[in-house]
């Protein structure tokens, strides 16, 4: 909207009804986009009016795990949203050509979220998730001066050291005076055909998380939940068909589903 004065983000308005979530993680690969997902379509299942911003610039992964195949379209000045499963999606994916690694700088980044935030016809939400790039980035303090209310929710593995790391992505709360929503534990065990589980990436991350942002913020912060490995969910996202659609039963849908549901 070359020239033209930025629009309001309708998100940080007075009144706003919307509940903003920014997602976290300290390192990639600990399922944040995932469990991002998932929470928006099992929310929708439920019958919320749910969106999905895709920030995480190095990792866009939203639009296929959620199965998006269609394009943004634009209606005079604004981008409708496609949606799949009943969630409205933006992600910095679509629009970038082919599949071109993403170089933009801070600014450029700040830029693009007020966009999506504000250039995006997204009609009345009762939540909004922002999958962001993991890690301590420009945008976590973009997310914060653009919608101050969104809460942060932090997800990380069970393992001590990715434990460490995600405490320090939450702990910008502190900085941006942010509510931390909580955290949740992905990847927590493999439960094997006998029952029992097995922990392979160790135990207690994100009660360690919890702790210790409780602790740093002075406000107490839970651990929401804990998600098994399962590969029903790894093969949902693959498909475009998040697990707690396409597998309610499984495992990892059973505890998403709860998770959605105490947010
Ligand atoms: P991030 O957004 O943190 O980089 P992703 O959500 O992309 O992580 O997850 C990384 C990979 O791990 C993906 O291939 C995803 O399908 C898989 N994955 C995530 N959580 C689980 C889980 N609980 N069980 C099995 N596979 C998982």
């Amino acid at each position: 909207r070359g020239g033209q004065a930025e629009r309001e983000v309708p998100f940080a308005q007075p009144g706003s009804m919307t509940r903003v979530y920014a997602v976290a993680s300290g390192k990639g690969g600990v399922g944040k986009s995932s469990v991002t997902t998932n929470l928006a379509a099992a929310m929708a299942e439920r019958g919320l009016k749910v969106g999905v911003v895709d920030a995480d610039i190095y990792g866009f992964s939203v639009p296929r795990m959620l199965g998006v195949e269609q394009r943004p379209t634009q209606v005079d000045d604004m981008i409708l949203p496609p949606d799949s499963h009943g969630v409205k999606v933006i992600s910095i994916g679509m629009f970038v050509p082919g599949n071109q690694p993403v170089v933009w700088r801070g600014p450029m980044l700040h830029r693009a979220l007020q966009q999506f935030l504000a250039d995006v016809f997204w009609g009345d939400l009762d939540v909004l998730l922002l999958d962001l790039p993991p890690g301590t980035g420009d945008i976590a303090i973009s997310v914060a001066q653009l919608i101050p209310t969104a809460e942060i929710l932090v997800v990380t593995t069970p393992q001590q050291a990715a434990a460490e790391v995600a405490e320090r992505a939450g702990a910008i709360a502190l900085q941006t005076k942010q509510r931390v929503a909580g955290v949740i534990e992905n990847m927590s065990w493999l439960e094997l055909p006998d029952g029992t589980r097995q922990e392979i990436f160790g135990a207690g991350g994100g009660q360690t998380v919890a702790d210790s942002l409780t602790q740093a913020i002075g406000a107490k912060v839970e651990l929401l939940g804990q998600i098994p490995l399962d590969t029903t969910l790894r093969e949902g996202a693959d498909a475009g068909t998040p697990v707690v659609v396409g597998n309610p039963d499984s495992p990892a849908a059973v505890a998403l589903r709860g998770i959605a549901k105490g947010l």
